[in-house]
């Protein structure tokens, strides 16, 4: 399977209504990718879409398939539609989001730091093994 794309399915977990958003991881550490990662992101509904705010060590691009935003971070608005790319540097606030479309679908790409937790779909390093109770 080596070099093979896998996907998988995840639900957004921090997202009280499921399916909402959802992550397609199509390049992680399954695939034996250590310093980078893809995901496709869907957004079925964007006006229930709560901002999640947050900075991270990785640099992060999104590149949009469908639907149109207004991208609020580092002192700067992009507007992006199907076809442009939002870079993200590392160590940026981002996230702060005017979704413009009532769904979105982009693909995610970003570098696996180790500094950083792990991706919101969890595809991007080993899975965290959990200790036994002594
Ligand atoms: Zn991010």
């Amino acid at each position: 399977m080596r070099g093979a794309v896998l996907t998988h399915f995840f639900s957004y977990k921090y997202q009280k209504e499921p399916m909402s958003i959802q992550y397609q991881s199509l390049l992680g550490y399954r695939d034996e990718a250590r310093r980078l990662h893809i995901h496709l992101t869907e957004i079925a509904d964007t006006a229930n879409h709560p901002a999640y705010e947050h900075e991270h060590v990785a640099e992060e691009a999104f590149y949009l398939l469908e639907g149109s935003a207004k991208y609020h971070f580092g002192g700067k608005i992009v507007h992006a539609g199907p076809g442009d790319v939002v870079f993200i540097p590392s160590g940026v606030r981002h996230a702060k989001i005017e979704y413009l479309s009532p769904s979105m679908r982009y693909l995610t790409i970003r570098t696996v730091e180790p500094e950083d937790e792990a991706c919101c779909c969890g595809e991007d390093r080993a899975p965290i093994s959990l200790k036994p109770c002594s």
